[in-house]
C-alpha cells in the first residue's frame, strides 16, 4: 500500500458479490484483496488456535470479536505497506468500531487516506435464494463460488467439482438458512452507522446495483470509480 495507491472498501450484505467482484479486480488489474471471511475460514480449516475460537461464531452467523479481526487486518495491512497496488477490503470494516480502528491504523502509518467506499445493494430475498444455493471450492487458496440455482451461469461444468482447480465444492457452514437470516440481520444493524461514519468524514460513498450479472456489475464499478483515472 504505497503512497498513491487506493483503498476500496467493499461493504454489502452477505452474498452480494463482493468476493466475485474482488476476484475480477485481482485478475484484471492485479489488485490485492483481503477478505476477512476467507481469512477466518482459513484459520478454521487449518485448525489454528484462532480458528478454534471463532468456529462457533462463524457457523451461527455472528460476528467474530473485533479484537481478533482488527489484529488480523492490521497484520495484513502492515505486510502491504511497501507494495504499490490498490487494495480491496472485502467484508471489513463490518461495524463502527472496526471502521474507527482502520482509520486510526492508517492515519498512524501513512496519514490521511481517501477511501472508495462501495456499497453493494441487493434485496434480502434474492440474497437468501443465492446463499441457500451457493457452493464454494474447498481449496482454501481458491474458494471460487458457484450457484446451483437451475440455469445459473455460475453452475460448475462438472458436478460438485471446481472449474478452476478441480477441488471439491461444498456449502459453507454458515450458508444454512438460519445463519443467513442472522447474518443479514447483523448486516442491517450496522450498515447505517458504518455508512454515516464514512459520509460524515467526507469519504466517497458509492452504491452499486449488485442484482445484475457479474459482468455488468464489473462494468458499473469501473465507471463508478473512474478506472481510467486510477
Ligand atoms: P463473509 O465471508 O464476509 O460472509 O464472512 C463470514 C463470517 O466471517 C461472518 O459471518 C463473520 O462471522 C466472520 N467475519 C468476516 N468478516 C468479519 C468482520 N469484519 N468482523 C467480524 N466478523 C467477521
Amino acid at each position: 500500500m504505497g503512497i498513491g495507491s487506493k483503498i476500496f472498501l467493499f461493504i454489502g450484505p452477505p452474498g452480494s458479490g463482493k468476493g466475485s467482484l474482488s476476484n475480477l479486480c485481482i485478475k484484471e488489474f492485479g489488485w490485492k484483496q483481503l477478505s476477512t471471511g476467507n481469512l477466518c475460514r482459513k484459520h478454521i480449516g487449518e485448525g489454528t488456535e484462532i480458528g478454534k475460537q471463532i468456529d462457533f461464531s462463524i457457523k451461527s452467523g455472528k460476528l467474530v470479536s473485533d479484537t481478533i479481526i482488527i489484529e488480523m487486518v492490521n497484520k495484513w495491512l502492515n505486510e502491504q505497506l511497501e507494495l504499490g497496488e490498490n487494495i480491496i477490503l472485502d467484508g471489513y470494516p463490518r461495524n463502527l468500531d472496526q471502521a474507527k480502528a482502520l482509520d486510526k491504523f492508517l492515519k498512524d502509518k501513512i496519514g490521511n487516506i481517501v477511501f472508495h467506499v462501495i456499497v453493494f445493494e441487493l434485496p434480502d430475498d434474492v440474497i437468501i435464494e443465492r446463499l441457500c444455493e451457493r457452493y464454494v471450492c474447498q481449496n482454501s487458496d481458491c474458494q471460487v463460488v458457484y450457484s446451483m440455482i437451475p440455469g445459473s451461469k455460475l453452475s460448475p461444468k462438472k458436478d460438485m467439482i471446481c472449474d478452476v482447480c478441480s477441488g471439491p465444492l461444498k456449502r459453507r457452514s454458515d450458508d444454512l438458512r438460519d445463519s443467513v437470516i442472522e447474518r443479514l440481520k447483523i448486516y442491517h444493524e450496522h450498515e447505517g452507522s458504518l455508512l454515516n461514519f464514512y459520509k460524515n468524514s467526507g469519504q466517497m460513498v458509492m452504491s452499486l446495483n449488485a442484482k445484475k450479472p457479474l459482468s455488468e456489475v464489473f462494468y458499473d464499478f469501473s465507471k463508478l470509480v473512474g478506472l481510467e483515472d486510477l
